[in-house]
This record gives C-alpha cells, structure tokens and sequence, in this order.
C-alpha cells in the first residue's frame, strides 16, 4: 500500500516516480486486508496502547490520517463505512481491490516481478517488514516458535536489509508483531479473515501442555497480546475452551459459536479428548496456532520518513514507509494501513522537497 500511497502523491508533485513490485500482483498485504485505515479516537489511548512507540510518528500519524483519508478519495477510491464500529477508534473502510486499483491508475509507472534494489537514486522503501521470512522473525521476534504467515508471501525483510546495509538504524519494536490466532490447519489467503479466531477474550486459553497461560480478562480488545504470547508458547500453539456462556458471546457482528463452527472440524476438539484434563463445563475448544501478518520493528526513520543511522541522521537519499518504518506500534497495536498511507504521503511530499 504505502508504495502505492507514495508513487501517486509523487506524480501528483510532478516528480517521475516508479513503483518495483516484488510480487505477481499489486497491494501486497493491503489487498488481502479487512481495508480499515483507522486511529485511535484519542491520542492518549494511542500513547497508552502503544507505549515503546516514537511519539513524533504516531502524532503525524495520528494527526494527518484524516486529510489523508480525504486524499485517498480524491484519487478515485470511495469508502464503504465512514465508521470502524469500534467506539475506541476512526477511520474509514475501503474495498481493497478498487483501492488498489485508484491507487495504481495514479502511478506513472509499475514494474511487476522486479525487486527493489540499491540504484543510488532516491528510494521509498515500501516492502512491506519482515513477516515472511523465517530468518529474520526467528532472529528479532524471540522466543517465538516459527510462526505461520497470515500476509502477502513476498514480504521478506528487503527493505530491512537494504536499510541497514546503507547504516539505517534499527527502530524499537523488533520483537512485537501484528497476528491472529488461527486454527491450526492450512488456510489460504481467501480465508485470513474469515477463519480469524477472534473470540480469546470469552475463553480459557491454555498451551499444549496444559498450562493456562493467558487469562480472558487480560485480553485487548484486538487480541494482539494474545497472538504474541500464544507465539511465545511451545509449538505457538494454544487452546480455547469454550463453556456454554462464552459460545453464547459475540464480538460485533459474529457470534462465538460462528466462529467455532467456520474453524476446520480437524481443529475442534470435544474435551476429552484434550492433551490435558478440561476444567469443568468446557463445551469445546479449538487448537489454533500463531500468525504473522506483519512486523512492527523495522528502519528507524523520523517524522519525514527518512531512514535514520544511529546517531538520528538521515542516510542520503533513503526514506521507508509503511510497516518497512518501523517502531510506530511498539508495544502495542495500531492500524497498519494508516502508517502505510500517512508514512507514504510524507516520504513522498519530503522527497519532492528534497528534490536536487
Ligand atoms: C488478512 C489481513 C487483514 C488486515 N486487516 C487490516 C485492517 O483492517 N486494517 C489495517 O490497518 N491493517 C490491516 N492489515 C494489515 C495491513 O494490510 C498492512 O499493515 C499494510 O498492508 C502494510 O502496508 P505496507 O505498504 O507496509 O505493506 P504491503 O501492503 O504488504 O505492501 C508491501 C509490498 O511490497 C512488496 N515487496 C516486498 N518485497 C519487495 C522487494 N524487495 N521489492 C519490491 N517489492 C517488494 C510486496 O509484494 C507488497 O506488494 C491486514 C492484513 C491482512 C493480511
């Protein structure tokens, strides 16, 4: 998305602009998303929730995704809701395809199949983290056990290398990831959202072993905090143990018992026949495992989006944008898709003011 975002805004300033796309098609994660581009309603909440995260990104962040909403339709793409449905946070929802598609037609130029890489231009890094490669989430996101990618499949961590090959520095972060809890069996990219197993706050959650790791109370209303200590349990597998009254729960507009009932049959799991003795009046429970959908560590960049070294300044001609800027949601959880079309409408204007 943000390598779209940021194309578009460039030929909007009249600065020739191409887009290299690793993958077969355009919109990398954005495309298979549920498409909220949303903030926190207030800033303190964005701050409590995202405690490690740098407040100069999350206050541009927080402070231009309005307008840039608003510039979003201005290029063709229309919102299905003007609402999230969460009380907590704004934001609008798009179809992400006709999203896609506005962006791209605002594009000079897409080179699919074409990996971006060093040309000693001036480059956007746009890549999308580091979720899809093993190495890198087994090196930043400890202890995790290898995690299943619920993302695009070409988002390996170039960026990162690319970065850091020219001296940007690491931001904070490196060890959090955005996911859900899955069942545990194969799914494809059609089914990211649909099976998302969005319930954890109505259940006990328990590991393989047995050991109730993670009480329901404790549970934050995106169920990220979840999805990252279930990663840190053995295998990166969990438990939820359903009695009737939390089959009898819904979290919007879908009811527990939905939920369970769209899981494959391979992962519901009657009560005896559990690794492990089921408390009493456990109705069901479903094994489900870590995903990945993207990583929240990344390039150290500052409130123009351009990649920092170490001692904060800027690496010559180097901007990341989208989850490739990292340390906006450390410590907690925040709309992708906002740090993707924010972050990309500011490289984009710096680099046309930068322009030689
Ligand atoms: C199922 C699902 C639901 C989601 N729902 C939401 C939601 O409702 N709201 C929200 O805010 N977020 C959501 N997200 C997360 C959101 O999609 C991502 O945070 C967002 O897409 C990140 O934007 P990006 O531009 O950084 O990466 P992407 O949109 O993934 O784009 C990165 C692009 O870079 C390409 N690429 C990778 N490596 C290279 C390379 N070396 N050279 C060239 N190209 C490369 C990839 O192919 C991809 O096209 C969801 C994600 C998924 C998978």
């Amino acid at each position: 998305m943000a390598g779209l975002v940021a194309a578009a805004r460039l030929r909007e300033l009249g600065v020739r602009a191409r887009v290299d796309e690793k993958g077969t098609r355009i919109g990398g994660s954005m495309l298979l998303s549920s498409c909220v581009i949303w903030r926190h309603r207030e800033w303190s909440d964005f701050r409590r929730e995202c405690p490690d995260g740098d407040p100069a990104l999350q206050r541009l962040i927080w402070s231009r995704l309005d307008e840039s909403l608003q510039w979003l339709v201005a290029q063709g793409a229309e919102p299905l809701s003007v609402e999230t449905g969460n009380p907590l946070t704004t934001g609008w929802r798009f179809e992400p395809a006709a999203l896609a598609r506005a962006l791209a037609s605002r594009v000079q130029e897409i080179r699919l199949g074409t990996a971006v890489r060093e040309t000693g231009r001036r480059s956007i890094l746009c890549t999308g983290g580091f979720g899809g490669s093993a190495e890198l989430v087994a090196q930043h996101i400890r202890p995790a056990a290898p995690l299943r990618l619920r993302a695009n499949p070409w988002s390996e961590g170039d960026g990162l290398r690319l970065g850091t090959g020219r001296g940007g520095a690491l931001s904070a972060g490196l060890t959090d990831f955005y996911g859900r809890n899955m069942p545990d069996a194969s799914w494809g990219e059609s089914q990211f959202v649909p099976l998302s197993q969005l319930y954890a706050r109505f259940a006990r959650i328990f590991d393989v072993d047995g050991v109730e790791f993670f009480a329901r109370d404790d549970v934050s209303w995106s169920e990220s905090n979840v999805v990252a200590a279930t990663a840190r349990r053995p295998t990166a597998r969990a438990f939820y143990l359903l009695d009737e009254e939390a089959l009898a729960g819904s979290v919007r507009d879908r009811s527990v018992a939905d939920m369970v009932a769209a899981a494959p049959a391979a992962t519901r799991v009657a009560p005896s026949e559990l690794p492990f003795a089921a408390p009493a009046g456990t109705a069901t429970a479903v094994r489900v495992a870590a995903a990945i959908t993207h990583t929240i560590g990344g390039l150290r960049v500052d409130d123009r989006a351009r990649v920092v070294d170490a001692g904060g300044s800027p690496v010559e001609g180097l901007w990341a944008a989208g989850v490739d800027a990292g340390g906006v949601a450390a410590g907690g959880y925040a709309s992708g898709l906002a740090q993707a079309l924010v972050l990309g409408l500011s490289a984009a204007d710096d680099v046309a003011w930068a322009q030689p």
